[in-house]
């Protein structure tokens, strides 16, 4: 197969995150891409290389801001995500900070939604604001919330949607439509689905940014993240952002793990999600537990809105155990596959506790206020059979 875009649109999703933006017979027939450790490029000349600088010729300069291997892995993220360009990282937050630094300048204004992982919070509360920028976090899940507070001033609104950790759900289309009138990018952090279960720039988002260092990777062994938005704002993003701000490139290496993840994309999903189903029923039926968050079930508040926007209902469940946080720290330690660690989407199911680990990036009245419980546990559901997962977690509960 080709990379002609034309037949390649045509093309089901597991054949795009194969094939997609890659030719063979350009380097050698070789079937993987090949991985190109170098950190410069020499020039044809002194005017080629002042035209590479001026975008006036094609061609690599400094790893920096281009590598052949990472362009592979950024045009396939793209053409998956729906969206016009790609940008690869070397982590989530590497992505996200590129993004903010590039759009945001002193007395321009950022709405959030009250959910973000830990770090993210951290960036918009504790840092940001130490450079002029406000921000506001707002319950996004109710649209008419941000329609109170939208303004000319807002540069950015940001949300993840399902929200680490406690799975609210964002209707994205809604949202779109209230920022379209403005100036203003609609970022949605993406991480929890991956493009094969909800594409944001089809719903109207301007700009998606991962953590691939979850699901796009898959494996747990790389930190990596991407921006996809239009070409305009990922040329942005990369020469600004990127080039001259926070220099967070992905390594070539960890771009080469990435395309090697994606090969099995949506066979890793579709586990994930068919296990999480399960569990998220078994865990509802139990008598120690006193609440699943879980889009996919009829009980969840979001149930209608995942069914609008998501084509299945993601790998991430938390919980609540009647008995609250003691609880919750004597059912982690009684759990013999599961892993308490924090992280998510990789092969292994790992199961941590948000307000000590993830998110103890909030003061604790900031996680009350924002709807992060003391008691909640998150998994991030594995690969592994399901039987062995479900008799580890119910022999754990048994014990409570
Ligand atoms: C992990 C995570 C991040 C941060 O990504 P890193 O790769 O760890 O830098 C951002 N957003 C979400 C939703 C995450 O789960």
């Amino acid at each position: 197969m080709t990379s002609s875009p034309k037949r390649n649109a045509k093309s089901g999703f597991a054949t795009r995150a194969i094939h997609f933006g890659y030719n063979a017979q350009d380097y050698h027939g070789a079937l993987n891409p090949p991985l190109f450790l170098t950190s410069t490029y020499g020039f044809e000349s002194s005017m080629d290389g002042s035209d590479r600088f001026a975008g006036e010729a094609q061609g690599y300069i400094y790893h920096r801001v281009g590598n052949p291997t990472v362009s592979i892995l950024e045009k396939r993220l793209a053409e998956l995500e729906g969206g016009e360009a790609g940008l690869a990282t070397s982590s989530g937050m590497g992505a996200i900070t590129a993004a903010f630094w590039t759009l945001l300048k002193s007395g321009d204004e950022v709405i959030a939604d009250k959910t973000l992982y830990g770090c993210t919070f951290s960036l918009l509360q504790h840092h940001l604001v130490k450079f002029g920028v406000t921000v506001k976090f707002i319950d996004m899940s109710t649209p008419d919330e941000l329609t109170k507070v939208m303004n000319d001033k807002v540069k950015i609104v940001y949300c993840e949607t399902p929200a680490n950790p406690n799975m609210r759900l964002i209707d994205i289309a809604a949202i779109s439509e209230i920022c379209a009138p403005f100036e203003t990018t609609f970022i949605v952090d993406n991480t929890y689905c991956t493009p094969y279960l909800q594409r944001p720039l089809e719903l109207g988002a301007d700009m998606v940014v991962h953590s691939a260092t979850k699901y796009l990777g898959g494996h747990g062994d790389l930190l990596a993240g991407a921006v996809v938005a239009s070409q305009e704002m990922i040329d942005q993003v990369r020469y600004v952002g990127i080039k001259e701000m926070n220099g967070a490139m992905i390594s070539s290496f960890d771009a080469f793990l990435i395309l090697r993840g994606l090969k099995t994309l949506q066979l890793r999903m579709d586990r994930h999600c068919q296990s999480a189903m399960s569990l998220a029923h078994d865990l509802e039926r139990h008598d120690a537990v006193e609440r699943v968050y879980y889009p996919g079930l009829a009980s969840s508040p979001f149930h209608r809105l995942a069914n609008k926007q998501m084509s299945q209902f993601g790998g991430m469940i938390a919980l609540e155990l009647k008995g609250g946080l003691d609880a919750g720290r004597a059912f982690m330690d009684e759990l013999e596959l599961v892993t308490s660690a924090v992280s998510l989407g990789d092969a292994e199911t790992l199961v941590q506790h948000p307000a000590s680990m993830t998110h103890s990036t909030y003061e604790p009245e900031e996680r009350e206020r924002h709807g992060i419980t003391d008691g909640l546990i998150r998994i991030s559901v594995g690969l592994e059979d399901y039987d062995d997962i479900q008799a580890d977690i119910l022999s754990a509960l048994s014990t409570l």
